[in-house]
């Protein structure tokens, strides 16, 4: 089968390369023409000798996955169910914001973290995501954006899956993404979510490159977490709190706390007064994203009331606790993670 280029960080492909007697600045030429060019046909990459192009054209492909399903919310979202070559499908969403256009793409097809408000774990993982196709969801989005003008500005490695399950391909894919002579999508306008995976973490925090790591707290102690989260249970929070504090400490940077307003559940003042010891007594330098939920038809959870919301961030905001509440898109299309994906997959089987 062809290899794909869009799986290769520059310095794989250089490696690729001088291994079929190229020179080394071949990859940089060819980066050139997919990403800065968007040239996908090697017959039209004119600087690069015959020869070579049939080598490439005999053993590689550029290819970009297929549309299966697009639906546009009236408030600018796009959401794609996206298909790659063997059928496998995916969510990918668009979220324009006045900052810039942001995607949030999926590491997985399906996922098997069971978080018990999550559609996506409505269906359980197939495979990971190869590192062509995280690239060919952004890629896919840049095509529908370009005749706007606009390209992916921010990326989120937020969809479907788990991304430390599915770690080198999400660090090769972020390689390229971050890459001047690729993307040149800025770090810092790079996050990686995940349900905590303290592995994961650690050694995420240890990989010198300066990108965002959101983790999915959802709750302020043990109990409340391992109700809704099975990962807290191989990783409760005497596992989680020094992985968290040794990625501050490696990475000197900022973490996010994303945290899901379910009602009733977590969002009490306790709660609250919970979570700023939690954060305190640790010493994290973190900020919390309160998450308006997307209710979930075959869930039990339901979303909290606008003012319980408020309430929640304020109490934390009294407290010193940089907190905001995420702004909602999508509320008119399957916008919850999974959702789109579980109707269309899910229905069928
Ligand atoms: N596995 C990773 C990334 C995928 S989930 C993680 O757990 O972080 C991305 C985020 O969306 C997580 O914070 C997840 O808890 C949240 N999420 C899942 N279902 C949701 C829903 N129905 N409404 C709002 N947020 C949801």
């Amino acid at each position: 089968m062809a290899k794909n280029l869009l799986g290769y960080t520059l310095a794989k492909l250089t490696e690729e390369f001088v291994g079929l007697g190229q020179s080394k600045f071949r990859a940089k030429q060819v980066f050139g023409w997919i990403y800065g060019k968007k040239i996908f046909d090697f017959d039209a990459m004119t600087d690069i000798s015959k020869e070579f192009r049939e080598v490439l054209k005999r053993g590689y492909c550029i290819a970009l996955p297929k549309i299966h399903t697009r639906q546009d919310s009236s408030d600018g979202t796009t959401k794609l169910l996206v298909e790659m070559e063997d059928g496998a499908k995916v969510e990918t969403v668009l979220m324009p914001y006045n900052y810039g256009d942001a995607i949030c793409i999926s590491s997985q097809v399906g996922c098997n973290m069971g978080c018990a408000f999550c559609a996506s774990g409505l269906l359980k993982k197939e495979r990971n995501l190869e590192v062509y196709e995280l690239m060919g969801q952004v890629l896919l989005m840049n095509e529908l954006l370009a005749p706007l003008g606009r390209h992916v500005t921010h990326i989120d490695v937020m969809g479907t899956g788990e991304p430390f399950d599915n770690y080198d391909n999400v660090i090769d894919f972020i390689k390229i993404a971050n890459d001047p002579f690729a993307l040149a999508i800025g770090a810092r306008h790079i996050t990686v979510s995940t349900c905590g995976l303290c592995p994961g973490i650690i050694k995420y925090g240890k990989e010198g490159i300066q990108i965002n790591l959101a983790l999915s707290l959802h709750a302020p102690n043990d109990k409340l977490r391992q109700e809704i989260m099975p990962v807290a249970k191989a990783y409760p929070f005497d596992k989680l709190i020094p992985a968290l504090q040794e990625y501050s400490r490696d990475s000197g940077r900022r973490l996010t706390f994303e945290y899901i307003m379910l009602r009733d559940f977590n969002d009490t003042p306790e709660c609250a007064d919970e979570l700023i010891h939690f954060i305190r007594d640790n010493e994290l330098f973190a900020y919390v994203n309160l998450i308006p939920y997307n209710e979930v038809k075959e869930k039990p959870y339901r979303r909290s009331e606008k003012s319980r919301v408020r309430a929640f961030a304020d109490r934390l905001l009294k407290a010193g606790v940089n907190c905001t509440v995420r702004k909602e898109f999508g509320g008119d299309i399957d916008a919850a993670c999974g959702q789109l994906r579980s109707k269309q997959v899910g229905g069928r089987k």
